[in-house]
């Protein structure tokens, strides 16, 4: 944890803090703090600084705050990522949150199995918690937006058109003719498929909403490695 997220319930005056379970065990086992110490902390939401201990109980921790700076700059780009299974989607939404992306779409696709929509890790409350971990990591403090859409069709031909205005729709698809451009200046959308691919008759819905299809050669990336490698890429 590089950062310790606040929020306003932890206040206990105008600027104290007092933190508990999670955050507070965190502190002692990695940062293995004392009073007097200083630790990176920042507003959901908000403004990043430094906390300094003040009390250090076996239960709780009182810090009192400065707030000096700002979140690292998000990156301008919108992930549009067919849902994979459980245990990778979790480790792809923290990759993400590292990465700056603050606008996640979850959508379905012909190679998606139905039943990963199933998974607890769906719930507001799992997704959250995964997303607080990158944040922690990244030292940021701005959430992502995760939406979710498990009908193909009708977001492809009802929402896509509108939600790429204003950015590069690019659609990662090995078979694709042209690379996948660098440094892409100004916003992005990012397609990302599923761990079968697209299937052609969707790649054909894409494109009708402006997407190209583009490549990082004929390597076929597993969707963890294909994410980073295609942001870095592109961001
Ligand atoms: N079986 C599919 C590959 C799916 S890989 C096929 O052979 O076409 C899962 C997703 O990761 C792809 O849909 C694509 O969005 C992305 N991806 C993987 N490797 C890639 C590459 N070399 N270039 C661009 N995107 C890639």
């Amino acid at each position: 944890m590089n950062l310790i997220l606040l929020n306003h319930d932890d206040f206990v005056t105008g600027d104290r803090v007092r933190i508990t379970g999670r955050r507070l065990e965190q502190v002692r086992s990695v940062h293995r703090a004392a009073p007097g110490d200083e630790l990176t902390v920042g507003m959901i939401g908000g403004r990043i600084g430094t906390g300094t201990i003040i009390r250090l109980g076996d239960s709780s921790l009182d810090m009192t705050l400065s707030l000096d700076r700002d979140p690292p700059a998000p990156l301008p780009l919108t992930v549009i990522l067919s849902l994979p299974r459980p245990k990778v989607m979790r480790r792809v939404l923290y990759s993400l949150t590292v990465l700056g992306v603050k606008r996640i779409i979850l959508i379905h696709a012909a190679r998606v199995e139905k039943s990963y929509w199933q998974t607890p890790f769906l719930q507001n409350d799992a997704i959250r918690a995964q997303l607080l971990h990158g944040l922690e990591q990244s030292r940021d403090t701005v959430l992502p937006e995760v939406v979710q859409r498990s009908r193909f069709k009708p977001f492809a031909e009802d929402e896509l058109p509108a939600l790429v205005r204003g950015s590069v729709p690019l659609v990662a698809h090995p078979p694709a003719g042209s690379p996948c451009p660098r440094s892409v200046s100004g916003p992005v959308t990012l397609a990302v498929g599923p761990e079968g691919g697209f299937v052609p008759y969707e790649i054909d819905l894409f494109r009708k909403a402006g997407f190209q299809p583009v490549t990082l050669g004929s390597r076929i990336l597993n969707v963890e490695t294909a994410v980073p490698s295609l942001i870095a890429r592109i961001a």
